[in-house]
């Protein structure tokens, strides 16, 4: 275990990025973000959630596939290139390490993504322990411990200092190149376990810590499937999609096209369960109704993807569509709902 004193973090930064990239939370716009460090960059460790996940890093919101080039009769086309560099991202906390497990499942999966392989393969993550977990979070109902990150570095922040300790070979690789900037912390574990303890009572007290998940996961899906719940719950949905950019497990996109005048630019970006155009084919769109693509985003989640992935949810209890959708519908709310029918089908 190690320690660096709290206004050493720039020198900490500038080393990292001798080297590497190093994206961490940074505002802008009165938003914190993840985004590239620079000199300038307002580096943000107290805000706990940043507005969208770091998911970014691994799977960035619209991103280059390839390039068609045409010249005359003449077609050519070029790949873009994997990201093989190194890159550090900072201050992650446990609900998003979940959601690059979420991610883990679906892109590392036969057939490969390899644009998001290959950005797994050559970030290194240093996550954050949540030091004032908020009233929107609910990790501990997916069996997340917010206070003990598990990742290449783990790190927690009490008063002056930032305590670390490197959890894998690609944490051990970081903590080298940046040994010189880190004492040993002979009473690190006693500090940082009483730093747990904080976190956990304060997490302990929060009102959607203890939402049970009983009634869902892989053995329900006619009954969930068909409840009429569904109907009075997905009304009030602008289908604005604010609930998947924000969540850190969401993974549609699209691909598209981008005439260039000279070619086609091929990229993808992410896209919404939640909107009527997602999906579409050239006979229409498989679901019909905002209804229907409402109760698709929470069955995902909660059912299908539980079936699929050895139980996992695809839900990290980060809070963000708590928070962020503007008309307070979200998961807690739909799993209160048929919690408060007792699992029964009919109202
Ligand atoms: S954020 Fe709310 S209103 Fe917007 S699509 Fe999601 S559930 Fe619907
Ligand atoms: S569904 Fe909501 S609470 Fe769950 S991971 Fe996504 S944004 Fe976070």
């Amino acid at each position: 275990m190690y320690q660096i004193a709290k206004e050493k973090l720039p020198e900490l930064f500038r080393k990292i990025t001798q080297t590497q990239e190093l994206y961490l939370p940074v505002e802008a716009c009165g938003q914190v973000n993840y985004a590239p460090w620079s000199e300038d960059a307002k580096v943000d460790l107290d805000t706990l959630k940043t507005v969208k996940s770091a998911k970014d890093a691994f799977f960035p919101q619209s991103e280059n596939l390839y390039t068609c080039y045409r010249d005359g009769k003449k077609i050519s086309i070029t790949p873009e290139a994997l990201q093989e560099q190194p890159f550090v991202v900072f201050g992650m906390k446990s609900c998003d390490l979940r959601g690059v497990e979420v991610l883990d499942k679906v892109f590392l999966a036969d057939p490969v993504d390899t644009f998001y392989a290959a950005r797994r393969a050559h970030g290194t993550i240093v996550a954050m322990a949540c030091h004032e977990p908020e009233d929107s979070c609910f990790c501990k109902a997916f069996g997340i411990d917010c206070a003990n990150p598990k990742a290449d570095v783990a790190i927690w922040m009490t008063g002056e200092a930032l305590y670390w300790k490197a959890q894998s070979g690609k944490g051990e690789a970081l903590t080298e190149l940046v040994k010189d900037l880190l004492a040993e912390a002979a009473d690190g574990e006693e500090k940082v376990d009483a730093e747990k303890a904080r976190i956990h009572k304060i997490a302990e007290a929060l009102p959607y810590m203890q939402l049970s998940l009983d009634g869902w996961g892989k053995d329900v899906l006619e009954e969930k499937f068909n409840s009429p719940l569904w109907e009075k719950l997905y009304r009030p949905c602008l289908a604005c999609g604010t609930c998947t950019f924000v969540c850190p497990t969401c993974q549609c996109y699209d691909i598209k096209d981008y005439d260039t005048g000279h070619g086609i630019q091929r990229y993808r970006c992410w896209d919404s369960c939640m909107y009527s155009d997602f999906t579409m084919m050239a006979h229409g769109n498989n679901r019909t109704s905002q209804m229907q693509r409402f109760r698709q985003r929470f069955m995902h989640k909660l059912v299908y993807f539980p079936a699929n992935n050895d139980g996992i949810f695809s839900c990290t209890g980060c809070g963000r569509c708590v928070e962020k959708c503007p008309q307070s519908l979200n998961i807690v709310k739909v799993i209160k709902a048929f919690a408060a029918q007792g699992g029964k089908t009919n109202e």
